[in-house]
């Protein structure tokens, strides 16, 4: 066997691949060896080829890399002070009056250089990287026009060139209606023949994404953001039942959905439509604790139904300051009641197949992408375990240790 570029050895390797009944495939005293950028060898460590250069894990656990499958954290400014007013009593209306809100953080990112939204958002990635993060996804929706859309989306493609991190790009146009605006048939219009063609002539567009909610838009003005996705040939993701029933599920399980996200008030029709597409169920326990919802996804009916289930952070400025994908996977279990196999898999193998990556990354495969994290902690559900506690060893992105 030819001598590959980095050998990971003596470590224990959480594949993220089924090894049926259930379980996860462990492989005890294992190797990885990685050639250019993808995994060459996944297997025991008696078995393993030589290495230009040789990692010795002394037995530590050894995972994919963790995806962040749901953000937004490309955001200027933050809304620190809304939120004290708010716990110091103020009414929601009174925040609004002020100035809060979504609002404030569109006019923030219209008011910022796309240099500064990558200046801004850098030490929130950078969290996120140190807890072994290798793949995000990043959202545009909060310049609610052609050009600050693309602005924040470029911002995005910029980190990704920044940092040893893969970003993908979510176009959310339909997140909110812009100050001024009171018609939504017309925004969507907005969205839909000027926002996202010129986006995705850009190509700044991986998937496309849109907010179905009383407060935001109905299913069939996502509808027709939906039809221009499949008219450019993307695919698309939905935030939906986070606040009441829409039936967005149901829509977004009609064009494919790659995922639906939050879901709280997701119903059985829902789930039993997203478990026939495929779509991957996204939850988001960031927001739930922080707006303090009080209606929970129905876990129980996602698993009976096979419907898979990734965690994400959702960081976003209004609704979930969260920077800490370790820290989703305690809330996922805790408050949701995900198992950690469940926590870990919706940070891997799950968050991998929201984002349409299931062939490149995901799991600790032969001929994926050598994206893993190595840890302090000897099992798997030590992961989920703590609060606050970052065990990350070392972090591979793309076989650059
Ligand atoms: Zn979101």
């Amino acid at each position: 066997m030819s001598k590959a570029d980095l050998v990971v050895r003596d470590v224990r390797i959480w594949t993220g691949d089924s090894a049926g009944r259930g379980e996860i495939r462990l492989i005890d005293k294992g190797a990885v060896a990685v050639s250019g950028e993808g995994l060459s060898y996944v297997g025991p460590a008696t078995d393993a080829p030589g290495g230009t250069r040789v990692i010795d894990g002394a037995g530590r656990l050894l995972t994919p890399g963790l995806i962040d499958c749901h953000t937004h954290i490309v955001h200027a400014g933050n809304r620190a002070g809304e939120w004290q007013m708010r716990l110091e009593g103020a009414t929601y209306e009174q925040v609004a009056r002020a100035g809060g809100g979504i609002v404030s953080s569109v006019k923030a990112v219209r008011a910022s250089s796309k240099d500064e939204l990558v200046r801004q958002s850098l030490p929130r990635l950078d969290a996120l990287i140190a807890e072994g993060v290798t793949t995000i996804e990043i959202k545009s929706g909060y310049g609610l026009d052609r050009e600050n859309e693309a602005k924040m989306l470029r911002a995005a493609r910029l980190l990704g060139a920044e940092r040893p991190i893969t970003v993908t790009t979510t176009h959310l146009g339909a997140h909110a209606m812009p100050p001024g605006a009171t018609d939504k048939d017309t925004y969507i219009s907005d969205v839909v023949e000027r926002q996202l063609p010129f986006a995705a002539d850009e190509g700044l567009v991986d998937a496309v994404d849109a907010f179905c909610e009383g407060i935001a838009f109905a299913p069939d003005q996502v509808r027709r953001v939906f039809e221009k996705a499949r008219q450019l040939r993307l695919p698309v993701k939905l935030h939906a039942e986070q606040l009441s029933n829409q039936g967005g599920s149901k829509l977004a399980a009609e064009y494919g959905a790659l995922s639906v996200d939050h879901i709280e008030y997701l119903d059985e029709e829902g789930v039993a439509a997203i478990a026939r597409s495929g779509t991957v169920g996204v939850l988001l326990p960031g927001a739930y604790y922080f707006i303090k919802e009080k209606q929970k996804p129905p876990v129980e009916g996602l698993r009976k139904a096979g419907v898979p289930m990734a965690l994400a952070t959702d960081c976003n400025p209004g609704t979930s300051p969260l920077t800490s994908l370790l820290l989703t996977m305690n809330l996922g279990s805790t408050l949701f009641g995900l198992t950690p196999q469940e926590a870990l898999l919706g940070v891997t193998r799950e968050a991998a197949r929201a984002l349409g990556r299931s062939t490149e990354v995901g799991t600790v495969t032969f001929g994926k992408r050598a994206d893993l994290a190595i840890w302090n902690v000897a099992e798997p559900a030590e992961l989920a375990y703590r609060m606050g506690f970052n065990p990350l060893w070392k972090r591979v992105w793309r076989g650059n240790v």
